[in-house]
């Protein structure tokens, strides 16, 4: 399937589950959820996930060295001021943790470990380690929603990665017809879902206005 239509479906299911009741909890289910149905293809090479994570990669290189040059030459050390900040500690860990194996992904082959249960499990744990369910519930909607779509496809998916054997329903192909229906109907679906959110949100802003 294409990103477009992983994300579709990913939004469907999070935004169903999690039933976001103001606007930043809506962004925040629509970002996790899009970012685990985008997670899985990192190993895809050129993707636009793969590209994303060959940035951060080298972004956190950067900072790595950065702390490096200021701790050997001017003595200031980063990591041990950020250290004691303990609530932002646990949630920069995860995400350096989860940046690298992002980027370790992308060099698997396509639809091996990224698209396996194993896979699921490895990166739901390491963002697990910063954050709550309100992420790592939308965050795994994607993910899982993107291996089910996967094994619609002709081409099989690992799914008991180690084990190479691969499953696949043979329904369509990843950007044939079976695709842009989809996307269509996924996107059709989203829609009302967002007009039912916003009617929803719009609702409990009047309430509190006029209780004022
Ligand atoms: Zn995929």
């Amino acid at each position: 399937m294409e990103k477009k239509t992983h994300v579709a479906c990913a939004n469907i299911i999070a935004i169903g589950l999690v039933k976001p009741n103001n606007i930043s909890s809506l962004l925040i289910t629509c970002g996790f959820a899009s970012l685990g149905g985008l997670l899985p293809d990192v190993d895809l090479k050129d993707s636009t996930t793969d590209r994303l994570f060959d940035r951060l990669m080298a972004s956190l290189i950067t900072v790595i060295a950065m702390n490096f040059f200021l701790k050997y030459f001017l003595d200031i050390d980063i990591y041990e001021k950020i250290k004691e900040l303990n609530i932002i500690f646990n949630y920069l860990i995860s995400v350096f943790i989860f940046i690298i194996m992002g980027y370790l992904g992308s060099k698997f082959s396509h639809r091996s470990f990224t698209h396996s249960i194993l896979g699921c499990f490895v990166y739901t744990l390491i963002l697990s380690y910063g954050f709550n369910n309100n992420i790592l519930i939308p965050f795994l909607c994607g993910y899982i929603s993107h291996i089910i779509l996967d094994l619609l496809n002709k081409k099989g998916v690992a799914l008991f990665y180690p084990s190479k054997y691969r499953f696949c329903l043979n329904l369509c192909e990843s950007n044939g017809k079976t695709n842009k229906l989809l996307f269509i109907i996924f996107s059709f679906i989203n829609i009302l879902l967002l007009i039912l959110i916003s009617t929803e949100i719009i609702w409990q802003i009047k309430k509190i206005v006029y209780n004022l």
